[in-house]
C-alpha cells in the first residue's frame, strides 16, 4: 500500500514509520509511506503556508494554494483522500478494515486552526477523527491511522492469527496475558494456562474476554450477542452462565 502524507512537520513521522512493524513493512515493500512537506510548495518567498481567517477568529488557517500544489505534485487526483480532523467521523475498526483495502491513500495533516475549506471540497476529502479531543496537529492522528491500517495488510503482522485475537478485532476485549516466570513475587499465573490442556485454555480465554468486555464495554458485549456468534456447546454454556450471573 502506498500512503502519501502531506504535512508541515514531516520530521515528526520517521520515529514511528521507520521503527518496529511499520519499519519492517516498509523494508519488505508492503508499505510505502511518502512524506511531503507542504511548505516546499509555497510560492511565497518566506514559504508561508498559513494566514488569518476571513471573518476573524482565533489563530491561523492553512492556505489552499500550497496544499493544492502539493496534491497536484504527488498526483492525488482520483485517489482516496483523507483529512485528519476532530470534526470527522470517528476512526473505528470497520473504517480501518475498509481503508486497508485501498491501494493508495493520501492523508492531509492540518495544523493551527485547520485548513481552508476549499481544499476539502475540491479534493473530496473524507474527514476522520481519532477521538473527541483536540490535538495540535494532524500528524499524530495520521500516525494512528497509518499504524492501525498497516496491521490489517496481509503479511504485515507475522501471524495473521495474532491480528484476529486482538481486542476489538474479534468483537471482544482481549483476555489477560502472562509470560515467564510462572511465579513472580508470589504472584502466580492462572493454573489453567500452564495445564497444557488447549481446550480448557481456549475456554478460559473466552470466558475472560466475555467478562472483561461485559464490565468495561457493555456496548461491545451487546453487539457481540446481537451478532449471533457461532459458538461451540461449551462456549455457549459459558456465555449463558455469564448472562445469568450478571443480569
Ligand atoms: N479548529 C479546529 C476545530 O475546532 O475543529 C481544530 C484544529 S487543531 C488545533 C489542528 C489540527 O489538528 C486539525 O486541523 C487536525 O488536522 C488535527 N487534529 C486535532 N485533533 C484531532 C483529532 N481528534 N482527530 C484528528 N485530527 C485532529
Amino acid at each position: 500500500m502506498k500512503i502519501d502524507v502531506l504535512t508541515l512537520f514531516p520530521e515528526m513521522f520517521t520515529a514511528v514509520t521507520d521503527s518496529s512493524i511499520l519499519g519492517k513493512a516498509g523494508e519488505k515493500g508492503l508499505l510505502d509511506i511518502r512524506l511531503t512537506n507542504i511548505r516546499d510548495y509555497s510560492t511565497d518567498k518566506h514559504h508561508k503556508a498559513d494566514d488569518y481567517p476571513f471573518g476573524g477568529g482565533a489563530g491561523m488557517v492553512m492556505l489552499a494554494d500550497p496544499v493544492f500544489r502539493t496534491m497536484e505534485a504527488i498526483g492525488a487526483s482520483g485517489k482516496k483522500t483523507i483529512y485528519m480532523s476532530p470534526r470527522g467521523k470517528m476512526l473505528d475498526q470497520n473504517m480501518i478494515r475498509n481503508l486497508a483495502g485501498e491501494k493508495e491513500l493520501v492523508i492531509l495533516c492540518g495544523h493551527y486552526e485547520g485548513v481552508d475549506q476549499r481544499i476539502l471540497d475540491y479534493w473530496n476529502m473524507e474527514e476522520i477523527s481519532i477521538g473527541d479531543y483536540v490535538l495540535t496537529g494532524g500528524e499524530l492522528p495520521a500516525m494512528v491511522l497509518i499504524d492501525s491500517v498497516a496491521r490489517m495488510i496481509p503479511e504485515v503482522l507475522k501471524s495473521s492469527h495474532a491480528a484476529l485475537d486482538e481486542s476489538i478485532y474479534s468483537g471482544l476485549l482481549e483476555y489477560p496475558q502472562y509470560t515467564k516466570p510462572r511465579e513472580y513475587r508470589d504472584l502466580p499465573v492462572p493454573e489453567v494456562l500452564v495445564s497444557g490442556d488447549h481446550k480448557k485454555i481456549h475456554l478460559w480465554k473466552f470466558e475472560q474476554s466475555l467478562l472483561l468486555t461485559k464490565e468495561r464495554r457493555p456496548d461491545l458485549f451487546d453487539q457481540f450477542i446481537e451478532g449471533k456468534p457461532q459458538l461451540s456447546k461449551e462456549e455457549k454454556k459459558i456465555l449463558e452462565k455469564i448472562l445469568e450471573l450478571h443480569t
